[in-house]
């Protein structure tokens, strides 16, 4: 029997991820490592919480003893490495905090890791999941791939390409047998509703503002949350050592394009008249180092892997949308209390 830790599995692509292995691999013993932090909720996985190959366990990965302890308990063969701060506004408020999860809590992996299989890679690996923001912003035409450069812009980003750039280094100076993926901007069901796509449809259905950064122009590339869980699978069991494969949705959108499209279909979905929604899109003062454009070009892992997305947008959507609407009392839980208060921070 398999030993995997995952980290960061009770929110949103991490629970996706823990769902897909324990349900999938009856074989291996999943451990959930997780802080339960605003954006961790245990409600996104109670559906596999009584399953016999899976444990979660409440803990910080900053904390170096607790995590030295937890890898010398349980000799695990592979860790999944999603746990982060993951929100780019946050990070403009509060960097430290990025510093502290993303980067320090990456080295106590990585670190844990090393030192548990003192130089016995067989059968190990350690996968990090990271994001297309660490390449920086393109221009008009272009993509991502695997070799572009690093150039982050926003702490969060900069976090996530120190903690890409700590992998790569342990992989080089000590062997250990990493695989590193940077992937899109993912949506689906559990989403932490500060994100574009699930705050748009939280704020469609109370019919409170859409707030648009600067002109709406921003472009981002979106893939399916499940589709990255796929390509997660697939990676972890069949990615080379010490490779780094780009993820995406093939799939790119202005974000005031994407906006009116949720317009247009929630105004179906809630039988309110055609122009109801957009009536609410406020456009608000842009966000300091915004990136104009991301986009991935996922021809490595489709060619080496034969991962591609298994769903267009407009299913994805349907998929997403017909979830938020019914898991409202999701959707109420995790926005009262503190998503309060930093509601009215950012967008009042
Ligand atoms: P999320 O914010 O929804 O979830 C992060 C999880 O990590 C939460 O459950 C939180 O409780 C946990 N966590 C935070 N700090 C922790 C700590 N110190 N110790 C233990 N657990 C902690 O994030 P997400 O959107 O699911 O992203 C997961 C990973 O995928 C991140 O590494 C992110 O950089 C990466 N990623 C995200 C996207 C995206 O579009 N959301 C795209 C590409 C890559």
């Amino acid at each position: 029997m398999k030993k995997i830790l995952i980290t960061g599995g009770a929110g949103f692509i991490g629970s996706h991820v823990v769902r897909r292995f324990v349900n999938k691999y009856p074989e291996y013993q999943i451990f959930n490592l997780d802080a339960l932090t605003y954006a961790g909720n245990l409600e996104n996985i109670k559906d596999i919480e009584d399953k016999s190959n899976y444990t979660f366990v409440k803990g910080d990965i900053v904390d170096e003893t607790f995590i030295n302890e937890l890898f010398s308990e349980h000799n695990f063969d592979g860790v999944l490495h999603l746990a982060a701060e993951s929100h780019v506004d946050r990070s403009i408020e509060d960097p430290l905090a990025f510093v502290k999860t993303n980067v320090i809590g990456t080295m106590n992996l990585l670190n844990a890791a090393k030192n548990q299989w003192k130089g016995n890679f067989e059968g190990k690996r350690f996968y990090h999941i990271s994001t297309d923001e660490v390449y920086g912003s393109l221009g008009a035409e272009g993509l991502f791939t695997e070799t572009t450069s690093y150039d982050p812009n926003s702490p969060y980003s900069a976090s996530k390409a120190s903690s890409d750039h700590f992998v790569r280094a342990y992989g080089e100076t000590y062997g250990l047998p990493y695989v590193l993926t940077n992937c899109s901007n993912n949506y689906g069901s559990y989403h932490f509703p500060e994100k574009l796509i699930p705050l748009f449809i939280n704020n469609i259905i109370n019919n409170k503002a859409l707030p648009v950064y600067g002109d709406g122009n921003y472009t981002r590339d979106w893939l399916f949350v499940e589709d990255h869980a796929i390509a997660i699978d697939l990676v972890f069991h069949e990615g080379k050592n010490h490779e780094t494969y780009n993820i995406g949705g093939f799939n790119e959108w202005k974000n005031i394009d994407l906006v009116k499209l949720l317009c247009q279909i929630m105004d179906q979905k809630l039988s309110r008249p055609e122009g109801t929604s957009q009536g609410l899109i406020t456009y608000v003062k842009d966000r300091p180092g915004h990136d104009l454009r991301y986009a991935i070009d996922a021809s490595k892992i489709n060619k080496e892997l034969g991962w591609k997305p298994s769903v267009t947008f407009e299913e994805g959507l349907e998929k997403t949308i017909n979830w938020y609407l019914n898991n409202g009392e999701w959707l109420q839980n995790v926005t009262s209390g503190s998503y309060k208060d930093y509601y009215h921070k950012q967008y009042s």
